[in-house]
């Protein structure tokens, strides 16, 4: 399976570390071994200390698709979940400074966090999922997906026109703002609404 990521989806986010809006939505891949291993913590890597949480709501593909239009999306995902792509951030900088690759700065072992998942039946409206992230019980990201640039439909469409989607592939929809770092001893708790959907802890 492989994990697509999408860069800059709310504005607030792209506001906060001077992006300049994209006109397309920016899309990456993390490898399969970039995910935490259920129950286990975050481990710092070895090349830094300067780690980003970037909370992000997560669709889960259940149907091999290819070209989706996005009237037809809805039919390639029946579970949302949330986790964090964790960012090297400093290096992450340095290699947008250069117009390098960021696979380093986000797609590291363990750089990857998938919480539980939920039926989207269990949401009223996907283009209206309330989500927030807690570090050490104070809120410090606070999403809604009706602040999406592009909507998840729209995501998978979009995705589908460069990348073939497979059963048990994960999206990465986008962070909204108040990334931050990590430090060690902190406890990252993400909410779906009102449900607890991971709680990890930072080694
Ligand atoms: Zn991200």
């Amino acid at each position: 399976m492989k994990i697509i990521c999408v860069g800059r989806n709310y504005v607030d986010h792209i506001e906060e570390l001077k992006n300049d809006k994209p006109d397309e939505p920016i899309l990456f891949i993390k490898p399969d071994t970039s995910i935490i291993q259920k129950k286990q913590p975050f481990f710092f890597p070895h090349f830094t200390n300067d780690i980003h949480y970037e909370v992000e709501l997560l669709v889960r593909i259940n149907k091999i698709g290819k070209h989706i239009q996005t009237k037809f999306a809805p039919k390639y995902y029946d579970e949302i979940g949330l986790g964090i792509d964790f960012t090297a951030r400093s290096l992450q900088n340095e290699l947008k400074s250069k117009s390098l690759p960021w696979e380093k700065a986000k797609s590291f072992d363990g750089s990857t966090l998938i919480g539980d998942w939920f039926s989207k039946k269990e949401f009223k409206n996907i283009n209206n999922i309330n989500f927030s992230l807690e570090r050490n019980g104070s809120k410090v990201q606070i999403g809604n997906t009706n602040k999406m640039l592009w909507k998840i439909d729209e995501l998978i469409s979009y995705v589908s026109t460069f990348f073939t989607l497979k059963i048990g592939d994960v999206l990465f929809t986008g962070t909204p703002s108040g990334v931050g770092n990590i430090y060690k001893n902190d406890n990252l708790r993400g909410y779906l609404e009102r449900k607890i959907a991971f709680s990890i802890n930072i080694k």
